[in-house]
């Protein structure tokens, strides 16, 4: 389990939970709640809901939280929307914009209500994913760390569905009888991302396991067989 593996949760700890009403981001909020009552410590959960203005039924999805879990999803209006209009470069990726503007309106909400970690709802196939994209479009070997301190060393992300294959996510929410907030945003997806997307699928068809064996080989890297020079090396330790 992820959340042992990098202990994410601790004593008393105030975990914010990062939803934007899709499926993964309710599925993590139901396993949380569900770990809370099992678990032998006590922490906190504090839903907020960052709204881009793209957003469609986030009311029916707070009632839900309401009923089942006895949580109230505290909403945040921002004006991303706005501000993805302006841009008009088309070189510039608007989805990563957009989730540069989302963190840092969590990461300044998580420091100012005291929050130990900053729960999202990244799985096993986003990480992969991401892997991918960085090595592909940027030239550099990286992915997302289940559990890490952000660069500015002021929060802590965690992702509990790490070790979570997208699929089982997917099954899981259709058990919630819930239907997610729908997302009208005009660029609805990153190209890349689709791309990426389209070739994990290709190589599943001579591999199934394709997309674990590269989530497992992120935990285990042969170091010696890398191209890091020397010089670079030494800087970075
Ligand atoms: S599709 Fe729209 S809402 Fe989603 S990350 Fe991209 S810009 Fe943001």
């Amino acid at each position: 389990m992820a959340i042992r593996d990098y202990g994410m949760v601790r004593p008393k700890d105030r975990v914010i939970v990062a939803g934007s009403g899709g499926k993964d981001s309710l599925v993590l909020l139901k396993v949380l709640c569900d770990l809370r009552r099992a678990a032998p410590i006590d922490f906190e959960i504090v839903p907020l809901h960052i709204k881009t203005g793209f957003e469609d039924g986030f009311e029916r999805v707070a009632a839900w939280a309401d009923q089942a879990l006895g949580l109230e999803i505290r909403e945040v209006r921002t004006d991303i929307a706005r501000i993805l209009a302006e841009v008009s470069d088309p070189e510039k990726s608007v989805c990563a914009l957009c989730s540069r503007l989302r963190r840092g309106h969590l990461y300044s909400l998580a420091h100012e209500m005291g929050a130990a970690s900053i729960a999202l709802g990244h799985t096993r196939d986003d990480i992969v994913e991401t892997f991918l994209l960085r090595c592909l479009y940027t030239g550099q070997m990286g992915a997302m760390r289940p559990a890490r301190v952000s660069n500015d060393g002021r929060n802590r992300v965690i992702r509990p569905l790490a070790y979570c294959p997208a699929e089982l996510v997917e099954r899981y929410f259709s058990f919630l009888e819930i239907a997610p907030v729908s997302n009208n945003c005009p660029i609805r997806s990153d190209g890349k991302r689709a791309l990426v997307r389209g070739l994990l699928k290709d190589l599943e068809k001579d591999n199934p396991k394709a997309r674990a064996s590269l989530f497992a080989a992120l935990g285990n890297i042969d170091m010696k067989s890398l191209c890091v020079r020397e010089d670079r090396d030494a800087h970075t330790h």
